[in-house]
């Protein structure tokens, strides 16, 4: 992997694009380069694969738009472009900025192919062919599987926001995509983070890729690791409460090193009124992949785990982290508080220390060379109520081994009578159930159109999961 120079273009007059190009930018009142497009287009332009990490807004997809166009033949009508893009509203956003940027470019046609949309008309579009398709995974694959769709032509592939398709469960379908492309390509892939999955897609999918990183994640993580006095353990399940009230944990992460500490932690903050879940190992694998399921996708705030457990927890993004007791360890302790104050977010490490514990805490001065100061636990913020999680998390009766798909479960759950796209979360798949996350106040009619419709023509059982 390489990293471009630093010398870059400022306006796109200068750079190596068709004269057409150029001209409708002018026209459209684009002149200065974002910072991303500034990075990443003269390597787009050169046919290089392009990683571009930015956030939203900033212009990725102008950026992109100009790298595929520039190099698209109108004579050749052929499928030369494939954009995959996580929902429909993505789809149409970016089909409806690619043809304001081809305005210029006669006869050039842009197709979107996505779920929740009738068959028939994709059908009879895609009998007249066209040289760009952008659509969501699922009906892209669908369009293959049935021949309606041909992409032995494709020189260029953007995967976009890739990890929210990840997040959507789409690697399979992805997968099953790419087989269907010529190996000789151009790959573009944009994400607004960059977990280990996206690493772990962006070195199979990529070949020397110039990875392109704007703002945002090169300022440094900072965490914040407070100590706090507790009497003895009958103290900490109150203790426990206080501290996620003054830090209003939308999602945090409690380590405890035994099972019946995770109950009883999580007990207590259910009883007070958070969203609280305990995961431990003697825990049903079932019951185990629903509880990550819930806290990875939003539906519940906080997870009280003992390591062990807590390995399967594959989340980035933790405001904050608590350690219940102390671990024994002190390189556990290290890494307890490595998971919050990722990419440059700002974190929080909360730990309880009582009089017995005191040992533990001079081997952890001794393993960071530095002295801890204990503090008293803060008192309860006035008139406190837990906020409730954003997410609700519907789980169905179905999962891979009968075939179920991520597009599948968004097209059952939108278009006619059903929620927006954009109000899905992730979507988990296991062997025999599907967990999917929807914005809270709609989740009662997204299960209702799941009861009334069907999946790949079946009725499925669903509920509704919560905490
Ligand atoms: P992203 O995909 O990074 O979220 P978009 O590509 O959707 O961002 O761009 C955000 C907005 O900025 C769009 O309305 C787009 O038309 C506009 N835009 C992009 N590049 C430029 C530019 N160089 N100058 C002016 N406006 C731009
Ligand atoms: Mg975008």
């Amino acid at each position: 992997m390489t990293t471009p120079d630093t010398n870059h273009p400022h306006d796109f007059q200068s750079l190596p694009l068709q004269q057409a190009l150029l001209q409708n930018l002018k026209d459209l009142g684009y002149t200065r380069l974002t910072e991303i497009q500034a990075a990443a287009l003269p390597a787009m332009v050169e046919g290089r694969d392009v990683i571009g990490q930015a956030k939203t807004g900033s212009g990725k997809t102008v950026a992109f738009g100009l790298g595929l166009l520039h190099k698209l033949r109108v004579d050749r009508f052929r499928v030369q472009s494939l954009v995959l893009c996580p929902t429909r509203e993505l789809a149409d956003q970016v089909a409806r900025e690619l043809r304001k940027l081809a305005r210029a470019i006669h006869n050039i046609k842009i197709l979107t192919l996505c779920g929740g949309m009738p068959f028939g008309p994709q059908i009879g579009s895609l009998k007249h062919g066209a040289h760009i398709v952008v659509g969501t995974p699922g009906r892209i694959e669908d369009h293959l599987r049935k021949g309606n769709l041909d992409l032995s032509n494709v020189e260029t592939l953007v995967l976009d926001e890739a990890d929210r398709m990840l997040d959507m469960g789409f690697q399979a379908v992805l997968d099953q995509i790419l087989a269907e492309l010529p190996k000789e390509r151009q790959t573009l892939l944009f994400s607004a983070t960059y977990p280990k999955t996206i690493d772990a897609l962006a070195t199979r999918v990529l070949r020397d890729p110039v990875k392109v990183e704007v703002a945002a994640a090169h300022t440094k993580s900072t965490i914040e690791q407070n100590y706090y006095r507790v009497e003895n353990n009958e103290a900490r399940p109150g203790a426990l409460y206080q501290l996620l009230a003054n830090y209003d944990a939308s999602s945090a992460l409690v380590f405890c090193n035994t099972k019946k500490e995770t109950e009883e932690a999580a007990q207590a903050l259910k009883r007070a009124g958070f969203a609280a879940l305990a995961l431990h190992g003697d825990m049903e694998q079932k019951d185990r992949d629903r509880t990550l399921a819930l806290f990875a996708n939003g539906s519940a705030s906080i997870l009280v785990a003992t390591d062990v457990a807590a390995r399967g927890l594959d989340i980035e993004e933790l405001p904050v982290v608590v350690n219940y007791h102390l671990s024994r360890d002190p390189e556990v302790h290290v890494h307890r508080v490595g998971r919050t104050g990722r990419a440059g977010q700002k974190g929080v490490a909360l730990s309880m220390v009582s009089k017995k514990e005191i040992y533990k805490l001079e081997r952890l001065e001794e393993l960071m060379g530095q002295k801890i100061t204990l503090q008293d636990v803060p008192e309860l913020p006035r008139a406190f109520t837990p906020t409730r999680p954003v997410m609700s998390t519907l789980q169905i009766d179905g999962g891979k081994k009968q075939k179920v798909r991520a597009g599948d479960v968004v097209g059952a759950l939108t278009g006619d009578g059903g929620i927006d796209g954009k109000q899905i979360g992730k979507i988990q798949l296991f062997d025999f159930s599907t967990f999917v996350a929807v914005e809270r106040p709609v989740a009662k009619k997204a299960l209702k159109k799941l009861a009334d419709g069907k999946i790949k023509g079946r009725k499925f059982r669903a509920r509704i999961v919560g905490v």
